[in-house]
């Protein structure tokens, strides 16, 4: 059962939650100009609610009606809009952005999405709609419609099914406050890109500055080894790369980053579904595409803060 682009942006307007498809992964959607309707976000997720929500909007046009963008933001709009790309700005309308959806906070997260499905919803609602990932608080990321509906099926009205999400981490954050430029979250946009566009990123400054980034998340139930050489006792092994582990549950037999990308939620997920010890996961690159796979994986396994 799936709903139409149309018949999720009517249940926007009713202030109800809905079911997003994105090119980076499910999103659980809501009128960001709602209090009421954020409000069942947070609760439907578990999420704290110091933890500001993305606004997504259907182009650069409404993104400027929320948002103050300075030349950088403009540049990096022009060179990755519509895509996985997120940019923090000061915020411009606080009536259509609700103080919950920014956790209080003067600035706003604003992305344009590239995937067919968000764009029908954002052209029918023709409003910013804020939708974090539609996993349940800490949890993996959904990249399927069934593990959408799975997490948090329960507290929409629509789900719209848009496939299997291409890209399959969430989008890179960008903070361009004050002048400086610098990378909240890695994500598909790389830093190599960023920097091609506006020159080197800022170091930490606003950096910090970043919510939300709690210690463990994107974890399944299974405890989560990364740069795992092998398997021990009981561990199912993700590998990377030619002929390491099993192929059935490699993120990608051949070693390209963006199929590991596509593939590393819904395999923790199916990983976590056998009820194994744990799972263990084969060393990726750090560069490109990798800083963002490695940055989940690590977070999957509690390391970082
Ligand atoms: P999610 O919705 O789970 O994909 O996460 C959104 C990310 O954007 C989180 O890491 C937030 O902390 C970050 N974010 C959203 N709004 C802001 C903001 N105004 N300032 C800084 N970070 C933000
Ligand atoms: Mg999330």
């Amino acid at each position: 059962m799936s709903e139409t682009p149309d018949q999720a942006a009517e249940a926007l307007r009713r202030g109800e939650l809905i079911l997003l498809p994105t090119e980076t992964v499910y999103g659980l959607g809501a009128d960001a100009g709602n209090p009421e309707a954020v409000a069942k976000i947070f609760e439907a997720k578990g999420r704290p609610r110091f933890n500001p929500l993305i606004s997504h909007v259907a182009d650069a046009v409404a993104a400027e009606s929320i948002g103050a963008f300075d030349d950088k933001a403009r540049a990096l709009a022009e060179a990755f809009w519509p895509g996985p790309m997120t940019l923090v700005t000061p915020v411009k309308d606080v009536r259509r952005v609700c103080d919950l959806a920014r956790a209080g906070l003067d600035s706003v997260a604003i992305r344009v999405p590239g995937h067919a499905g968000a764009r029908s919803v954002l052209a029918a609602f023709d409003g910013p709609v804020v939708a974090p990932s539609a996993n349940r608080s800490g949890r993996p990321s959904p990249t399927t419609f069934a593990d959408a509906v799975e997490e948090t099926g329960f507290a929409v009205a629509a789900a719209v099914d848009g496939g299997d999400c291409p890209v399959g981490l969430e989008s890179t954050v960008i903070s361009v406050l004050g002048g400086a430029v610098s990378l909240l979250r890695p994500g598909a946009v790389t830093r190599a890109e960023i920097e091609a566009v506006v020159g080197p990123l800022a170091d930490g400054g606003e950096g910090h500055r970043s919510p939300g980034r709690l210690t463990l998340h994107y974890a399944p139930d299974a405890p989560v080894r990364i740069e795992a050489v092998e398997a021990r006792d009981g561990e199912l092994l993700l590998g990377f790369g030619p002929g390491v582990g099993d192929p059935r549950w490699s993120l990608s037999p051949s070693g390209d980053l963006r199929e590991a990308a596509a593939n590393l939620f819904r395999l923790l997920r199916e990983a976590d579904r056998t009820r194994p010890v744990g799972i263990a996961v084969s060393p990726l690159p750090t560069e490109g595409l990798g800083e963002a796979i490695n940055d989940r994986l690590r977070r999957a396994a509690g390391h970082i803060g």
